[in-house]
């Protein structure tokens, strides 16, 4: 017989390239999203267009025997809508509400294992001052002090699923994953994160044209490819291990030399114009030690890599925007 799988999340990004790779290994996936997939990646055996905020729904996904869950729904988006403060309420109240009602109703109907994605916005804020130096080693998340609700929101639901995993003996398993990126993600209308974003912007300046860019651009970060997220995903789920675990890349850069990176891949010469906007966190990287260590998991590509095959595919999003707009 098939393992089944519900992937909540499945109309965002990473949720449908899981979906994808869930089918590709065998099993009968289940997508629930408020929303299709923008970019109709998800080959889901069944989709559910549903709110996750609302018990009801959940408890309905589960009419079999359901072996694994993935949940991925959040309220969420780059540091435009996360780091602004505008969303603060929203993004607590309906992320919160997600992870407790899919989290118990899978409790209810006996799930084999639940998957959550966590993020490397719940570390605190006082280890990420210095760029060169970011810390975000697993267990230096306490004492907590995130720097956004968005980071307090997922901590506070790392807690939940370990909780139940105590209580109730559940299969859990957390991930914090680190800026992960790549094609059919979000890339324009103001949730999109930075390397779609800078992408995009890049792809719409003229060669020695100028991109704003927010803050100084010393800010440094780490991406990780999303083929990368989910082979790192996957093997969280086949092991016997809960977690939390990083899940990110090492290779740290600043935007700048992100933005430097980016124009070297699409062939242009860019200036940069250094702007007010939100940033978050001066310095962060992954600290890949304890995952390789219980996982024998590293990524196994440059940034470079990633960012070429992200570039090309928002690069011909633009155009066929641009021919259909024409
Ligand atoms: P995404 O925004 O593309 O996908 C999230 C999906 O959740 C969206 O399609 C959204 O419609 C759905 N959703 C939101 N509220 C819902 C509700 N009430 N009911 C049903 N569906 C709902 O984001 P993503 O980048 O694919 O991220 C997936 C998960 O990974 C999220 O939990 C996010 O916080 C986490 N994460 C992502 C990153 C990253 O770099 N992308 C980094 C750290 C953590």
């Amino acid at each position: 017989m098939k393992k089944t799988a519900i992937v909540c999340g499945a109309g965002g990004f990473i949720g449908g390239h899981l979906v994808n790779r869930l089918q590709a290994e065998g099993y009968w996936v289940r997508g629930v999203d408020l929303k299709e997939n923008e970019f109709g990646n998800d080959k889901a055996d069944d989709f559910v267009i549903g709110d996750l905020r609302d018990p009801r729904v959940c408890e309905s996904l589960f009419d079999r025997k359901i072996n694994e869950v993935y949940q991925l729904a959040a309220d969420m988006g780059g540091a435009g809508y996360i780091f602004t403060g505008e969303h603060d309420a929203v993004v607590m109240h309906n992320s919160a509400l997600c992870n407790l009602n899919m989290l118990e109703a899978s409790r209810i109907n006996g799930v084999d294992k639940i998957f959550y994605s966590s993020s490397a916005c719940m570390y605190p804020e006082y280890n990420q001052l210095d760029p060169d130096n970011p810390k975000c080693s697993e267990d230096s998340a306490y004492p907590a002090a995130p720097d956004s609700e968005y980071g307090w929101e997922k901590l506070f639901s790392e807690r939940l699923y370990l909780s139940y995993m105590r209580n109730y003996g559940m299969e859990v398993r957390v991930a914090r994953f680190h800026n992960i990126f790549g094609p059919q993600g979000t890339w324009d209308g103001g949730r999109e994160k930075a390397p779609a974003a800078l992408c995009r912007k890049i792809a719409m300046a003229e060669d020695s044209g100028e991109i704003e860019i927010w803050g100084d651009g010393l800010q440094t970060r780490s991406f990780l490819y999303i083929d990368e997220c989910l082979e790192g995903v996957r093997r969280l789920m086949q092991s016997d291990w809960p977690g939390p675990v990083n899940i990110g890349s090492e290779e740290m850069v600043s935007i700048n030399g992100f933005v430097d990176m980016i124009a070297k891949v699409a062939g242009k010469t860019i200036h940069k114009k250094h702007i007010e906007g939100p940033t978050g966190v001066r310095g962060r990287n992954s600290d890949n030690a304890l995952i390789h260590e219980k996982l024998g998991w590293k990524p196994t590509q440059p940034l470079e890599v990633g960012i070429k095959q992200t570039y090309d595919w928002i690069a011909e999003q633009i155009r066929i925007r641009e021919s259909v707009e024409a």
